[in-house]
């Protein structure tokens, strides 16, 4: 059985694939690496991170949900099954985490669940830790995670171990002629025990006294980068925009670092500092879904960490308030 893949075996497979789904990889673009829909000889196989993560192939920042055309309905156009070539461990956590939220809770998203069933997802292991990540901090294996079709491994120059691990993985290798179909389940992905995790014993007012936010927080510009950048959050909001008698309602991600995020009707907004607005970030990230999961809604990725104007790293706060014995 072969258990390796060439570079040049891949991006013949993902160009045989690409006739019926699109792919989107990590792409050069000047400076940056950016996910993109783009020819699968375009994507880079080597260890660089992406600045913005894959989340959008399921979580469009911006998706018309429905039309409304002279009083009739008209729903929206099917998702397009789409490949997603090489996210990282942190991404892949970050969809576990995702589809928590929009398919095991009380309500099912239905955009969601198809693009769960119809993508096909590629990880790629990282080889090395980047400035800002901190992944293995939070328990997570930066070569593995079982959270994806097929997870590839560099072990040499252009030569990668693949890991088939559904049978959908399995069976899209197999008809593209490059291996034998098999599911390998055995490894999983959290592997070790997280450096940084809060112990979640304390009421909620009392973390809130824990460490100085507002002095943490008095450089934030309150752009919301951290927000759109990272790959758990999934905050959104609906616009509807009306023209010629047409009206098209739309899902557009918002952020909880915006002032008006939590903005009542009344004028009352029970988040009305930039410290109470992080705050409410960390801890939905570190506690609140930790205790509805068992799971951290933040991976590590340091997106967030390498891109806030002003230096403000979520790492440094989870470890101030573990510090002082949250
Ligand atoms: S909070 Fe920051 S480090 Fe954590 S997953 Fe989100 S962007 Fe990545
Ligand atoms: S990226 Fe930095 S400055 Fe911008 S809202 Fe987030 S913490 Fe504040």
């Amino acid at each position: 059985m072969n258990d390796t893949l060439t570079r040049d075996e891949i991006v013949a497979f993902l160009s045989s694939i690409a006739v019926k789904m699109r792919v989107a990889g990590p792409v050069r673009d000047g400076k940056a690496v950016e996910y993109r829909v783009s020819p699968p000889e375009t994507f880079l196989f080597g260890d660089a991170i992406s600045y913005k993560s894959s989340k959008e192939f399921y979580f469009p920042q911006t998706e018309r949900l429905i039309s409304f055309r002279g009083g009739e309905a008209i729903s929206a156009e099917d998702p397009v099954p789409t490949v997603i070539f090489a996210a990282r461990v942190c991404d892949l956590e970050a969809l576990r985490v995702m589809r928590e939220v929009f398919l095991n809770g009380r309500y099912k998203d239905p955009f969601f669940e198809r693009r769960m069933r119809e993508n096909l997802i590629i990880g790629m292991a990282c080889v090395s830790e980047k400035p800002g990540c901190f992944c293995e901090s939070l328990g997570l294996d930066m070569k593995f995670s079982d959270f994806c079709d097929v997870m590839l491994e560099p072990i040499g120059e252009d030569i990668f171990k693949v890991a088939r691990l559904s049978v959908k993985g399995a069976s899209a290798f197999a008809k593209y002629g490059l291996s034998e179909i098999e599911c390998d389940n055995s490894r999983s992905a959290r592997t070790s025990k997280p450096a940084i995790r809060l112990r979640g014993e304390m009421r909620e007012a009392e973390i809130f006294g824990l460490v100085d936010w507002e002095e943490m927080l008095t450089a934030c510009q309150g752009c919301g980068m951290c927000t759109y950048i990272c790959p758990t959050c999934h905050c959104f909001e609906f616009r509807d925009v009306s023209e010629g008698g047409a009206t098209d309602r739309y899902r557009c991600w918002d952020s909880c670092m915006y002032p008006r995020f939590t903005l009542h009707a009344s004028g009352h907004n029970p988040r009305g500092t930039k410290a109470e607005r992080y705050r409410q970030r960390v801890l939905h990230k570190y506690l609140y879904v930790m205790r509805n999961t068992g799971m951290t809604a933040c991976t590590g990725c340091g997106r967030c960490v390498r891109s806030c104007p002003v230096g403000i790293s979520v790492k440094r706060v989870a470890e101030a308030l573990m510090e002082a014995g949250a």
